[in-house]
């Protein structure tokens, strides 16, 4: 796949999810953090984003819940460079009705090159890293180029 660069800007749009049994942990972290959250704009599925507006009264825009879709709303909003950062709890323990979606989450994650974190540990480095508060090139699929090439006489 062809790429071309493409900025993640100085302010983040932060995607958080946490399946069940990860939002206290979730919640834990993002108080921890919350002064550095507060500079950036915040996105969750549905249940992990009333959880975290109640215990950081911040504003977080809500996508629906997961199992009911809001990851896959998440995936979208990657895929469309709306969303820059994805803080993924998932929980390593408990397959899920809605796995396919939580995987189609990744995939586009890692498609479109945005960093991505599933623990308290790597949310931790990904947080503290001074990428996030300033500009960073990533490369991500020149899509021009690829409806360009295979849409080619
Ligand atoms: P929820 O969804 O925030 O609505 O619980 C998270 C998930 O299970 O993907």
């Amino acid at each position: 796949m062809k790429t071309k660069l493409a900025p993640l800007h100085k302010n983040k749009n932060i995607a958080l999810v946490a399946h069940d049994n990860m939002k206290p942990v979730l919640n834990e972290w993002a108080t921890k953090n919350r002064e550095e959250l507060s500079t950036h704009a915040l996105y969750a599925t549905g249940t992990t984003g009333y959880a975290l507006e109640k215990a950081l009264g911040l504003k977080v825009h809500k996508y629906i819940s997961g199992p009911l879709g809001g990851d896959q709303q998440i995936g979208a909003k990657i895929s469309e460079g709306d969303i820059d950062v994805l803080i993924f709890f998932w929980d390593p323990f408990e397959p899920m009705p809605h796995d396919p979606d939580v995987k189609a989450l990744l995939r586009l994650a890692a498609a479109w090159n945005i960093p991505v974190a599933c623990n308290p540990a790597s949310a931790d480095f990904v947080i503290t890293s001074p990428l996030i508060s300033s500009t960073y090139e990533r490369h991500i699929p020149d899509y021009d180029l690829y409806i360009k090439e295979r849409t080619a006489d």
